[in-house]
């Protein structure tokens, strides 16, 4: 560890630790959205978004929590009716935003801790009802993966669909190829395995969804993509963003492609491969097998102690915390979060610091 002034160190599936050099980044002297400065640090900013993303599409930046980007696709790209894969709490608000924005919508829910699968999913589209779909890749409450890349060959059969997935827990720490798999919209806020401050969401949004958009009544106006992608045209943004998130995100993405992104998706699969074999003779996941997510672990508590007690430990004796369970299964699970920028190292000294508790209890 470099040093860095005193703080809880977080290991929660998101806000995560962000670097004392990114945190800097954020107090560069602000420029105004209009200025040729913004424009400059927009220019600087694309192509390695893209790179990080492998897309060759436009890449937005959202000043705004992700959720309001679940909220974006519906407004954006829904005319007819949507479908909504449904496998823990995150997907379920996706799955409401449509609701929410009078857009009828039904949901295929699968129990918590299993998987949206591919077959259901081209049953339901087969009905030929929808014009969108949506789905979380990484189901944060769960802790399970979705097989994105199975729903991807049956979306294939349905161009007429729009395909919007929510990576937020796992962009940035996962390879996933919006283009090559047809992905419409992609995104995730920046909290989780991109390692920044909360309050900013990337996004790649494919031509495609842009002239659908252009089709939609009623988009809204602060999220409308159409809107984005003509700001985009000139590197700007329709509206003031979070510079200081978009001189972070500079400063991030140069340190992610340092690293090499392939490097970085194998520091993921390490720590996944650590944690849950740490944690499977332990407590047992969450997660169906098969199906874990890469970027934290779902751990059943087996009601053996209080979680309270046991960040109350690791935050006396190691000065970090890692996340509750979440929703409905707060309580009979606990969450590890191990992503970002955090090492193998990182993770071994969360692991130690749990098994002393357990020694004690
Ligand atoms: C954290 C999370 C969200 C919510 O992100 P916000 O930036 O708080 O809106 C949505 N989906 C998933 C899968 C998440 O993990």
């Amino acid at each position: 560890m470099t040093t860095d002034v005193p703080h809880k160190r977080l290991f929660l599936p998101g806000p995560v630790e962000v670097a004392p050099e990114v945190r800097a980044a954020m107090s560069t002297p602000m420029i105004g959205h209009r200025m040729s400065e913004c424009s400059d640090l927009i220019r600087r900013i694309r192509p390695k978004l893209q790179q990080a993303l492998f897309t060759k599409n436009p890449v937005f930046l959202g000043t705004a929590a992700a959720t309001g980007f679940q909220e974006a696709c519906f407004r954006n790209l829904c005319a007819q009716r949507a479908l909504s894969a449904v496998c823990g709490a995150f997907s379920e608000r996706f799955a409401l935003m449509g609701q929410a924005n009078g857009k009828p919508t039904d949901t295929y829910a699968v129990e918590w801790g299993q998987p949206n699968t591919a077959d259901v999913i081209g049953e339901k589209l087969a009905s030929r009802k929808y014009d969108l779909f949506t789905m979380v890749h990484n189901e944060t409450s769960t802790g399970v993966m979705n097989p994105v890349e199975e729903i991807a060959r049956v979306m294939r059969d349905f161009p007429e669909v729009m395909f919007c997935v929510d990576a937020v827990s796992s962009l940035g720490g996962v390879k996933i190829e919006p283009d090559r798999l047809g992905i419409d919209v992609l995104f995730a806020s920046v909290q989780k395995a991109f390692a920044l401050p909360p309050g900013f969401t990337v996004l790649a949004v494919s031509e495609r969804a842009i002239e659908k958009a252009k089709t939609v009544k009623d988009r809204g106006n602060y999220f409308d993509f159409v809107e984005m992608r003509e700001y985009d045209k000139k590197d700007q943004t329709p509206f003031t963003p979070s510079i200081a998130h978009m001189f972070a995100l500079d400063r991030q993405l140069d340190r992610m492609l340092k690293e090499g992104v392939e490097n970085r998706f194998a520091r993921h699969q390490a720590m996944q491969q650590r944690a849950h074999g740490w944690g499977r003779e332990k407590f047992g996941l969450f997660a169906k097998p098969g199906y874990e997510s890469v970027t934290l672990t779902v751990f059943r508590n087996q009601n053996r102690f209080e979680f309270k007690a046991l960040n109350s430990h690791l935050s006396a004796t190691r000065g970090l915390v890692i996340g509750d369970g979440y929703g409905k299964i707060k309580g009979s699970t606990f969450r590890i979060g191990h992503m970002g920028d955090a090492t193998l190292g990182d993770l071994n000294e969360v692991l130690s610091g749990i098994d002393e508790f357990l020694a004690k209890h």
